[in-house]
């Protein structure tokens, strides 16, 4: 189908995540290191390179939704800390939300990526506003929902969902953080990006590239 996503768009998705993380990896440290334990650009680094081994091991997935779900076991099990958890719930309900499809249009990977969001709510019980990778997700859910219903193709919810993350993920400098380690710091947290937040619009970013490259 025109302007659908499919299982080898999950698969470029997670191998580009893979290769953007380990190269921004120094870049997540630093962001971590201001106002946490400076270990997020390492747990998730870990992680994707887990998940590529798991993808390289296993029989190809075959829709999807059986990428997704390896990624969020495998993250589940080799990340620690907060990110570990929230990125595996998130993943696992970005999994159930796309259930048996094989083509993904732009109304399906909006819900995709709300159900995500609302799995890291969920888990995490952070709020917009409280300086965490919620402050990239929201605005990334609210601005695919409104991509998908102005007419937007997946590639092009996909690219309206990184943009908004994007913005998100920046307008966390200012805030004080007030969930997760960096909230130990109070006032001290303001001027610093979150590392979450900035992770995952690299995440959502790569889900667009890759959509892009998949439609020329
Ligand atoms: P840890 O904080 O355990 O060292 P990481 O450094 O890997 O774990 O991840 C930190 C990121 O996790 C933060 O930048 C923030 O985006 C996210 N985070 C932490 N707690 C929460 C929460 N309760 N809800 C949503 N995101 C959170
Ligand atoms: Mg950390």
């Amino acid at each position: 189908m025109a302007g659908t996503l499919d299982t080898d768009w999950a698969l470029g998705w997670i191998r580009e995540s893979a290769r953007v993380i380990a190269a921004e990896r120094t870049h997540l440290i630093d962001l971590d290191r201001a106002v946490g334990d400076a270990d997020h650009g390492e747990n998730l680094d870990r992680g994707f390179t887990a998940v590529i081994g798991k993808l390289d091991d296993a029989d190809a997935p075959g829709t999807p939704a059986a990428v997704l779900k390896v990624v969020a076991m495998t993250l589940m099990s080799t990340v620690g800390g907060a990110a570990g958890p929230l990125y595996g719930t998130a993943f696992l309900r970005a999994a159930t939300a796309l259930g048996e499809a094989g083509e993904i249009d732009a109304v399906l990977v909006a819900a995709m990526i709300g159900a995500a969001r609302d799995g890291v709510v969920v888990r995490g019980k952070a709020e917009v506003g409280d300086k965490t990778m919620v402050d990239a997700w929201s605005p990334a859910v609210d601005a695919a929902h409104a991509a998908a219903e102005a007419g937007a193709d997946a590639a092009g919810v996909l690219t309206a969902a990184a943009d908004a993350a994007q913005a998100g993920a920046v307008a966390t400098e200012p805030l004080i953080a007030r969930k997760g380690r960096a909230s130990y710091l109070g006032e001290r947290s303001a001027g610093h990006q979150d590392p979450g937040a900035v992770s995952s619009a690299m995440i959502l970013r790569a889900a667009a590239d890759t959509a892009r490259q998949a439609h020329g």
